[in-house]
C-alpha cells in the first residue's frame, strides 16, 4: 500500500474527482463560459490600468473598492453586506465551515454537484430531496425534509443548474419561514433570470445570495459574491482566509467590471439567442427542450449519448447528463454566440435527419 493510501481520510480516497473534460481546440459549449471576448480598445486600457498593480505587496485585504464595483454592477444596496470569494466555489466552502460537526445540509436533485462535494469535504452529512418531473421542487418532501433532518444550510440554486428553471418562488418563501437554517440562494444565473430574492434579503433574516462573475463573462477571474445582511456577513468574514482575492483579480475586476453596459447588452445578446436556439432545438423532431432562466438548455434527446459523441468528435463540446439520476437522456448546452450555436445546431440537425 502506498504511503498516501495509508495517510489520507478514507472517505476522500472513495471520492470521484471533480471531473473537468479535456477541451483543447474545441468549441466549448460545457461549461456555461461568455462567447465574448475582451474588445482590443478595452485590453489596451486594460493592460496599462493592470501595470500599476503592486505585486510585491499583498493584496487589499477587503477589496474595499472591487466590492464598491460589484454594488454598482450588480445593484446591491448599500445596507446589505458582501463577502468576496475564489468563485462562488470558495463561498459554499466557507459556508460548509461554518457548521458544526454533525450538522446537515439539504438540498435538491438534480442541482449543482459542488453542494453535495464541499459537504463530503468538510465532513457534514448530505440530504437531497427529489425534484419532481417538471423540476419543480417537491414542497411538501422538502418540509418533511426539513422537520426531520434539522439542516443547517439549505442550497437551493436558482435559476437551477442543470435544469435550467426557476424554481416557485411561493415555495422558496415557505422554505425560508419553515426552517431554522441558513438558506444559500444561488444565484450564479441572475442575469439571466426575470427573478431574484435580492430585495428579499431584507425580509428574512436567515436568507443570503450567492452570485458570480462566472457566467457573465469573466470565469477565468475566479470571484464570488456572498450577499447578506450586514451583521451576517460580518460573523461569516471570520472564515475567510486573509487575501483570498489575489491582487490580480481585484485589480482586473475593479476595471473591467465597471463597464456595465457591455456587460449587460452582452447577456441580453445571450437571451436572444437562447429563445433562437431553443426554437430550432424544439422543432427538430423527438427533442424535448426544457423551459431555461439561463444561460444554458436542458434538452432530452433519444440516443443522447450517441448525440454526446458526434458533437465531440465533430468539435463541439457539451455537457453529458444522460447518466445523472432523474436525467436520463439528457444534454446540456451553454448558450454561445450565433456562429457556435448554428454550428451546434447544424451537427444536432444532421445527426437526427
Ligand atoms: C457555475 C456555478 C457556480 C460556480 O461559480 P464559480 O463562481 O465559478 O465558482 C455556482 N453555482 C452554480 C449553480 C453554478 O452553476
Amino acid at each position: 500500500m502506498s504511503f498516501i493510501n495509508n495517510w489520507l481520510r478514507h472517505d476522500i480516497q472513495s471520492i470521484n474527482a471533480y471531473h473537468v473534460p479535456e477541451s483543447d481546440g474545441m468549441l466549448k459549449l460545457d461549461a456555461m463560459e461568455s462567447p465574448f471576448p475582451l474588445s482590443d480598445n478595452l485590453i489596451r486600457q486594460y493592460l496599462s490600468y493592470l501595470a500599476r498593480s503592486e505585486l510585491n505587496r499583498y493584496p487589499n485585504p477587503s477589496a474595499t473598492e472591487l466590492r464598491q464595483t460589484l454594488r454598482k454592477l450588480m445593484d446591491i444596496p448599500s445596507e446589505f453586506g458582501v463577502l468576496l470569494g475564489n468563485g462562488s466555489d470558495e463561498l459554499i466552502q466557507l459556508l460548509a465551515l461554518a457548521c458544526d460537526a454533525n450538522d446537515t445540509i439539504l438540498g435538491v436533485t438534480p442541482s449543482f454537484v459542488m453542494y453535495e462535494m464541499i459537504a463530503k469535504l468538510t465532513r457534514l452529512h448530505y440530504h437531497s430531496v427529489d425534484l419532481d418531473d417538471a423540476f419543480e421542487i417537491d414542497l411538501s418532501a422538502m418540509l418533511h425534509a426539513i422537520a426531520n433532518h434539522q439542516p443547517k444550510l439549505i442550497f437551493i440554486a436558482y435559476p437551477n443548474n442543470p435544469t435550467g428553471n426557476v424554481f416557485c418562488r411561493n415555495s422558496i418563501e415557505k422554505i425560508i419561514t419553515a426552517s431554522n437554517a441558513l438558506i444559500v440562494l444561488d444565484e450564479a444565473y441572475y442575469a439571466y433570470a426575470h427573478d431574484s430574492f435580492l430585495a428579499d434579503i431584507k425580509k428574512y433574516p436567515n436568507l443570503v445570495l450567492l452570485r458570480t462573475v462566472s457566467k457573465i463573462g469573466f470565469a477565468g477571474m475566479r470571484l464570488g459574491l456572498l450577499i447578506g445582511a450586514q451583521n451576517s456577513i460580518t460573523q461569516l468574514d471570520k472564515l475567510r482566509l486573509p487575501y483570498n482575492i489575489n491582487t490580480l483579480t481585484q485589480v482586473s475586476a475593479n476595471f473591467l467590471l465597471q463597464e456595465k453596459d457591455t456587460i449587460n447588452a452582452n447577456a441580453k445578446i445571450i437571451l436572444a439567442e437562447r429563445d433562437k436556439l431553443s426554437s430550432a432545438l424544439g422543432s427538430i423532431d423527438g427533442l424535448q427542450v426544457y423551459p431555461s432562466q439561463a444561460n444554458f438548455i436542458l434538452f432530452k434527446a433519444p440516443k443522447a449519448n450517441a448525440l454526446f459523441a458526434t458533437l465531440k468528435q465533430q468539435g463541439v463540446l457539451i455537457k453529458n447528463l444522460s447518466n445523472t439520476p432523474k436525467l436520463n437522456n439528457c444534454l446540456r448546452v451553454t448558450v454561445g454566440s450565433s456562429e457556435q450555436n448554428q454550428k451546434f445546431i447544424t451537427v444536432v440537425e444532421k445527426f437526427y435527419d
